[in-house]
């Protein structure tokens, strides 16, 4: 069977470098220092992170058949340019959800727990203080979900049956009849918010859910509540969340996404109190970086050998014509 190529501008686990190097050559500038460049020519593949892959780099690669994302977001992918090409494009859309899922309950608890406060309180030599870090029992309280997806049933899972809480979720476009788990809908995302000791927002950056968190919405939150977001930095408005939080109308807030990133050493949070700040690292799990790369490869060799791939984007193109 012949070797393909495949382009890999940016590093990936060992495991996914492993698999493609077992029938292509693996072009990867990163692996020797060089500039990543364009596609090359003689590319049958590429399997990107955030590097564009837009209409000219395609036209400029005449034996690309196939891109694959390591991860989810697309916006980095010319999707109707790849289709128009018949290039298949993938994705890895349940290889890191678990990972997302784990950090919202882990932003959830270093909160409820104070244990940046608490951390920094020993450190600084004020362990007498510890009655002002005391924890809120989680159990019995209610964690509010905005978005009922892959990393949504996953986090309500991990809060119903591990925490013993109560979740409520607000999803308009989620098929209720297929939900079994132990999230309970609610239908006014204010409601959801009246109620919630936890907002955790799980939703896809769309023009409905940009600034899904804003004045109105945090008014109607509780001033001992607190809001994860792991989601996208844009689902919440910084500024409005930064001065919320200065005025004492919300108790704290986790954020791991931001609008601009890195932010600006200025941006409205990093001074904000109670605000636990993470940089995008919800989905890079261990486990996560090794199967976003090891499915990326495998629906590459997919479609590279005939076989029909997993998690297409463009299911379309399918079966692709030979060249
Ligand atoms: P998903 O598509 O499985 O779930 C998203 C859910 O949001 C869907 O059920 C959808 O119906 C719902 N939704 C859409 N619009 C809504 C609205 N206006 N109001 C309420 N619900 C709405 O996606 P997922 O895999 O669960 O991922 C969710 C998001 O998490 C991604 O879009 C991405 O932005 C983010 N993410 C972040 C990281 C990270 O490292 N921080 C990693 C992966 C994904």
């Amino acid at each position: 069977m012949s070797r393909y190529t495949v382009f890999v501008p940016e590093p990936i686990a060992p495991a996914g470098m492993d698999l493609l190097g077992q029938h292509c050559d693996i072009i990867a500038p990163w692996q020797t220092r060089q500039p990543t460049g364009e596609i090359p020519l003689e590319a049958d593949a590429a399997l990107v992170r955030i590097y564009r892959v837009n209409a000219e780099r395609m036209e400029a690669a005449p034996n690309l058949r196939v891109v694959a994302k390591h991860g989810v977001g697309l916006d980095n992918i010319d999707i109707p340019s790849a289709s128009a090409r018949q290039i298949a494009v993938l994705w890895t859309p349940e290889a890191n959800a678990e990972g997302v899922a784990q950090h919202a309950i882990a932003l959830m608890l270093a909160l409820t727990n104070k244990i940046k406060e608490a951390d920094t309180g020993v450190r600084t030599g004020r362990f007498d203080e510890r009655m002002a870090w005391g924890s809120i029992e989680i159990s019995e309280r209610t964690l509010g979900i905005i978005g009922l997806g892959r990393i949504g049933r996953r986090t309500a899972h991990k809060a119903a049956l591990g925490l013993g809480m109560n979740v409520l979720a607000y999803d308009p476009y989620v098929d209720r009849s297929s939900y079994d788990g132990p999230a309970v809908f609610i239908d006014e995302l204010d409601e959801l918010l009246r109620q919630a000791d936890v907002v955790t927002l799980h939703v896809p950056l769309t023009d409905e859910t940009r600034h899904i968190i804003d004045e109105q919405s945090i008014a109607h939150m509780r001033p001992e509540s607190y809001l994860i977001n792991t989601a996208r930095g844009a689902a919440v408005d910084e500024k409005v969340l930064a001065e919320a939080l200065s005025a004492g109308q919300l108790a704290g807030a986790a954020i791991d996404v931001f609008a601009q990133e890195p932010p600006d050493p200025a941006h409205p949070l990093q001074n904000a109190p109670n605000a636990l700040l993470t940089p995008h690292v919800a989905g890079l799990s261990d486990r996560a970086l090794v199967r976003v790369a090891t499915e990326a490869a495998k629906g590459i060799l997919d479609v590279l050998q005939g076989r029909h791939p997993c998690s297409p984007v463009n299911p379309e193109i399918f079966p692709l014509q030979p060249r």
